[in-house]
């Protein structure tokens, strides 16, 4: 007996240790398999060859052919990584970058960080070893600035071209001419008068010592698009090669609505109940325009659930949108739990850039949401405006990658024949001060002339460079001024975010300003459930200062940060950030954005703090905090009409306080905003009260004190 007793004990033993291990072995067998069965993979030795032979290639397939997930493991495999290289691939959107990098990594069978690594602003997740780097476009052109020969990669990847971001046209201009200059060595270089000596930092010193004299390795560069227009790549680079990797794709019916949708959020709702109801099992994709819809959306379809019989509960929502922290985003590519359906509610980012798989039911209302810049009043509202036709195809084709599918196209069928065939390039209706900015602190002065893959209007080029002019980062020659503009290309904000930084450390009270600058960087600090309006307002009323929303901002923030230092005391840390979720709940503040709005403190301090700004606080007095924010918005500066509307002073369009601001009903004399957003109304978000003196005394460049 005592024989068999150990017997049973050793091969429960086993089994203990086998178990893990087999599930292991099936992932990645099930892993193995699904990346073999991706049409790029029939392609993989041709696309290899295809590299070596040309310098740079452009990349064309359809949408979840495994471009973005597998050809930096092919390259990697084929020996692009020798002699340290890295395989950089950019995308125009952080969670593409962090989703596609855990993606890759699982992919890999190595822990993220390692060789498959992704760095986005305000998260770097990347070491010495690794080799496969996803990165937004904005964050390689960042690096550009402290490596300008970007001599830490072999291969850059420009993923997701046909997107057009304004970084990614400006890193394509970039890239050409650090291609050119890496195939004929620095030292030439030096003779040919790149700017090499505008930058100072230890980082380009140590680049330029290992690089003068010896030839860099050429530069590879490979443009990956989702369109199928390549031509216009391929006359930028020269007539470069282009080639096509053919994709899978099942029918997909399109259905379009009757009448047009007054509210397509509640269409949308509709909707999503009427497939759970009638339709065969699937999942469901549902793309809204951004956070607050889709928190609401959310909300609105957990409030419903509870109506329907108990076999027909079995539903789960997922958002997916860029400010979502990076643990909440990989949810929605969890396998649905058997007799349950998924509804993933997405922004624009799961047209193109992630793919989800399950999709068979596609819901697109039809909108999305973009930044606009008017020149004339130099102004940059966010609207939201119908899609183009490009955009309504792709996001119809995500209902059928796996098997046949169902797109819901939230509008009469006569409105598709009148949307735009294609999106207008981002640098063709956007402000360029954060363009011009990083231009110059890259060493190219002549910005009209920059070889841009598409030329962005002289006159918004003129108006930019009159902002930036205005708030003291260009001199009279229109070159970088010494220290303000500098710093300000430095830090990876707006310039008006990086101005008020740069002014806070000379008032006292960068401190503050670190705060407020970073919860105006999320989206929608605090919510308003319809029905619970008058409670989220009492909430709200304590944190409120009679100064406006920024100090507003500032009391939250310090409120959370209280609380969680006093939780963390006599807590886990996973208790304490528990806690807070549940004090933010209360509070009726939005836990993510909070959440977010921390990450971008801690890193936008680092880089403070690196550049030698003098980390103070004013203490209990205000008073040199709202100058300084008159001193750095000066711009945003709005002055009361008799009838109750503002007059904006630099734009002179009439605009109005939004309800969500403390300051609705006091409306004080004079004002400076953070943002203008347009809809029925100029709206103007996130107030302070200032004086009016305070303009000219501030910003006499700008405004003179009438006699
Ligand atoms: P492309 O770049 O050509 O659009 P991708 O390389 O992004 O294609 O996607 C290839 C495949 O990888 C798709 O089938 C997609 O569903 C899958 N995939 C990507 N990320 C994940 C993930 N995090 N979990 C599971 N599957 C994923
Ligand atoms: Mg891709």
């Amino acid at each position: 007996p005592s024989m068999d007793s150990g017997n049973f004990k050793q091969s429960q033993h086993n089994s203990n240790i086998n178990k893990p291990k087999s599930e292991h072995f099936a992932r990645r067998q099930n892993i193995e398999q699904q990346r073999k069965a991706l049409p790029i993979a029939a392609v993989e030795k041709l696309l290899l060859e295809e590299v070596r032979n040309n310098d740079t290639l452009i990349i064309v397939g359809e949408t979840g052919s495994g471009k973005t997930t597998q050809l930096p493991q092919y390259l990697n495999n084929g020996g692009f990584c020798r002699d340290g290289g890295i395989i950089g691939i950019t995308q125009p959107r952080r969670v593409a970058a962090v989703t596609v990098a855990k993606r890759v990594a699982e992919e890999c069978g190595v822990a993220l960080g390692q060789k498959v690594g992704y760095a986005i602003r305000f998260e770097d997740v990347t070491s010495s070893s690794t080799r496969i780097k996803y990165m937004t476009d904005g964050l390689l052109l960042r690096e550009a600035l402290l490596d300008s020969y970007l001599s830490k990669y072999s291969v850059i990847i420009v993923d997701e071209a046909h997107e057009r971001t304004v970084h990614t046209d400006v890193l394509l201009g970039l890239l050409k001419t650090v291609q050119k200059t890496r195939s004929k060595g620095v030292s030439d270089a030096v003779k040919n008068g790149m700017p090499l000596e505008k930058h100072n930092g230890s980082e380009v010193f140590s680049t330029l010592k290992q690089c003068r004299g010896k030839k860099l390795s050429p530069l590879k560069i490979i443009i990956m698009s989702a369109s199928l227009d390549a031509r216009v790549f391929s006359e930028y680079f020269g007539g470069a090669r282009a080639v096509h990797v053919q994709g899978r794709q099942y029918p997909v019916d399109i259905l379009y609505t009757r009448q047009p949708e007054t509210d397509y959020v509640d269409a949308t709702l509709i909707t999503i109940f009427q497939i759970h109801m009638e339709e065969g099992p699937g999942d469901i994709l549902v793309f809204l325009t951004g956070q607050e819809e889709i928190e609401s959306a959310e909300r609105l379809v957990h409030e419903r659930l509870p109506q329907l019989s108990e076999s027909k509960r079995k539903l789960l929502t997922f958002p997916i949108f860029s400010s979502l922290p990076s643990e909440k985003q990989m949810k929605v590519f969890m396998p649905t739990p058997i007799g349950f359906r998924k509804v993933i509610l997405a922004t624009n980012i799961a047209e193109t850039s992630v793919t989800i798989p399950g999709i068979k039911y596609v819901i697109d209302p039809g909108m999305v949401k973009v930044r606009t810049y008017e020149a004339s009043t130099g102004i940059e509202p966010l609207i939201i405006v119908k899609t183009s036709k490009a955009q309504a195809l792709q996001r119809s084709g995500r209902a059928g990658r796996e098997g046949p599918g169902k797109c819901y196209r939230l509008y009469p069928e006569s409105e598709f024949d009148k949307l735009k065939d294609s999106t207008t390039p981002e640098i063709k209706r956007c402000n360029l001060s954060n363009v011009i900015l990083h231009l110059k602190a890259l060493g190219v002065d002549d910005i009209i002339g920059f070889d841009f893959i598409e030329q962005p209007d002289r006159i918004a080029i003129i108006k930019s460079m009159e902002l930036l002019f205005l708030l003291g980062a260009l001199t009279d020659e229109s070159k970088l001024s010494d220290p303000v503009g500098q710093r300000m290309a430095r830090l990876p904000l707006d310039p008006i975010y990086s101005k008020a930084l740069i002014i806070a450390s000379e008032f006292n009270c960068l401190e503050e300003m670190l705060i407020v600058v970073a919860m105006l960087s999320v989206e929608s600090i605090f919510y308003a459930p319809r029905e619970k309006l008058e409670e989220s307002r009492i909430a709200l009323k304590s944190f409120s200062s009679p100064e406006g929303d920024h100090l507003t901002l500032l009391n939250v923030y310090r409120a959370s940060d209280e609380f969680l230092q006093k939780s963390n005391l006599v807590n886990s840390k996973e208790k304490a950030e528990k806690n807070l979720r549940k004090w933010c709940k209360e509070n009726f503040i939005n836990s993510r954005s909070l959440k977010h709005a921390r990450d971008i403190h801690s890193q936008i301090q680092r880089n403070a703090e690196q550049m030698n700004l003098h980390v103070t606080s004013c203490g209990d007095d205000m008073l040199p905090f709202r100058r300084c924010l008159a001193a750095s918005f000066f711009l945003n500066a709005a002055l009361k009409q008799p009838d109750g509307t503002y007059r904006a002073l630099s734009s002179g369009l009439t605009v109005q306080i939004h309800p969500s601001s403390v300051l609705f009903r006091t409306k004080p004399e004079c004002i400076i905003f953070d943002e203008l957003v347009r809809t029925n109304h100029n709206y103007i978000r996130n107030i302070s009260r200032i004086d009016y003196l305070w303009l000219a005394e501030l910003a006499p460049q700008c405004y003179a004190l009438q006699e």
